[in-house]
């Protein structure tokens, strides 16, 4: 790594050989707080709203950030406090918007296996609108209503099927996948909602997948959705609002996805051409907004050279970055101090005891044991994934503002995780 600017993360930059976060040394914030420590840049996650505000001036249209990407209480306050309601998957999620103030009108509430106990708390606190995956939900959900005496506020989540050309598992658009109600099936979903007593229709929404880097696939599901807008307002159904949900992905490896004003500028004409510009509108994105304002800052442990391989072994590991485990994924690795050490070519891994441990595979690096590195492009899908695997307390998070710095969650401890363990009689 040698450029000052690191792709993709504009606010984490080589000042002389060091490593900032806005104006915040990176080494100095290892050495506070120790590691794997997660740190957040504010004017990051700022800017990367700003370019969707920018694209969705003048009209009608609301972000609700999909925290299932980052949930720290911290990240959420940021979020509310620059206008973005929030897309939720869990009561659990519901809590933390609430939690720092959130609104029920500001919450949508996705999903394809929500609880009768969430969707009670959801009614009590007046959610937005549920995002409604099943028809056997939509039966669940006006039963649940219609007991708190009320009527819940409902769009269907279609499965346009496009192929949003991204990793199988963050695909969620096509057929055969578990999420949304099938193309085919929608309009009679949606004429079985409009019959429901305990339902009131308010919108559509569609979300095809995850890390999309290119604009075909949304213009497509956008085309596929609007049909369906058509089909179902002939039908006597109208809809108050249509959600596109999330999806843009962000540079982990030079990936180009369009930015977010430029992705929205194509789509807006599309819906203009079509009629539909002047909608209620809402998106859903989660990775695009916190992806590239994170990293995880972890220690080297050991160097271990062997036959076929080198291994650099940190003190991060699967359980604080689960997505190389999970999906293969890459994230590039840059020390917190550029030196002159002589370079040799690693797979990084933690400690932890699985083969599938690992967070890069056969990278250049310059490293002796007790150097710092910094895991790129973590802010979305990795703290929220973290678990305790190996009984491993989760790491420490700070969000750096300028030259400011908060501790947004303390490292966990072992007596946290013992809790509410109880031993046999
Ligand atoms: C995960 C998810 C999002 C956010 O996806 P990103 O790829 O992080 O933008 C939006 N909507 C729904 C329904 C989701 O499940």
């Amino acid at each position: 790594m040698t450029a000052s600017t690191l792709p993709g993360q504009p606010h984490f930059q080589y000042r002389g050989d060091e490593l900032f976060a806005e104006d915040v040394g990176l080494a100095d914030l290892a050495r506070a707080h120790g590691t794997p420590l997660f740190v957040y840049s504010q004017a990051s996650m700022l800017a990367a709203l700003a370019a969707y505000q920018r694209g969705f001036a003048g009209r009608k249209a609301k972000i609700f950030y999909a925290l299932k990407a980052n949930s720290a209480l911290g990240i959420l306050q940021v979020f509310a406090r620059a206008g973005c309601g929030f897309d939720i998957v869990s009561g659990g999620e519901l809590e933390r918007v609430l939690a720092v103030g959130g609104r029920g009108e500001d919450i949508i509430f996705s999903g394809v296996g929500k609880t009768r106990a969430e969707m009670q708390r959801a009614l009590q606190v007046g959610i937005r609108c549920f995002n409604v995956e099943s028809e056997a939900e939509l039966e669940v959900l006006s039963a649940v209503a219609l007991q708190a005496g009320q009527r819940a506020p409902v769009s269907l989540r279609v499965n346009p099927d496009v192929d949003p050309k991204t990793h199988p598992y963050i695909s969620t658009g096509l057929k055969g996948n578990k999420f949304g109600i099938a193309h085919g099936d929608a309009l009679r979903a949606y004429r079985r909602a409009a019959e429901l007593p305990g339902l009131k229709v308010v919108g559509i929404d569609c979300h095809i997948g995850s890390q999309i880097t290119t604009s075909a696939p949304y213009l497509d599901a956008m085309d596929r959705v609007l049909d369906l807008v058509a089909s179902v307002e002939a039908a006597g159904i109208p809809l108050e609002h249509i959600d596109f949900g999330g999806g843009l992905g962000i540079a982990y490896d030079g990936e180009q996805p369009p930015a977010a004003d430029a992705l929205w500028q194509q789509l807006l004409a599309r819906l203009d051409a079509r009629g539909y510009g002047d909608r209620q509108l809402m998106i859903e994105p989660g990775r695009s907004l916190v992806g590239n304002a994170g990293v995880c800052l972890t220690e080297v442990m050991y160097l271990k050279p062997g036959e076929q391989k080198n291994f650099c072994i940190v003190d991060a590991a699967m359980n604080d970055l689960p997505r190389p485990a999970m999906y293969q994924a890459y994230h590039a690795m840059a020390p917190l101090r550029r030196g002159d050490a002589a370079t040799a070519t690693y797979d990084v891994v933690g400690p932890v005891c699985e083969s599938g441990d690992w967070l890069g595979r056969d990278r250049d690096l310059a490293v002796q044991p007790g150097d710092l590195l910094a895991v790129m492009s973590a802010g979305a899908y990795c703290m929220s994934m973290a678990s305790n695997y190996n009984t491993r307390g989760r790491a420490a998070e700070v969000l750096v503002d300028r030259s400011q710095v908060h501790v947004i969650r303390e490292r966990e401890s072992v007596a946290d995780q013992l809790r509410n363990e109880k031993p046999l009689p």
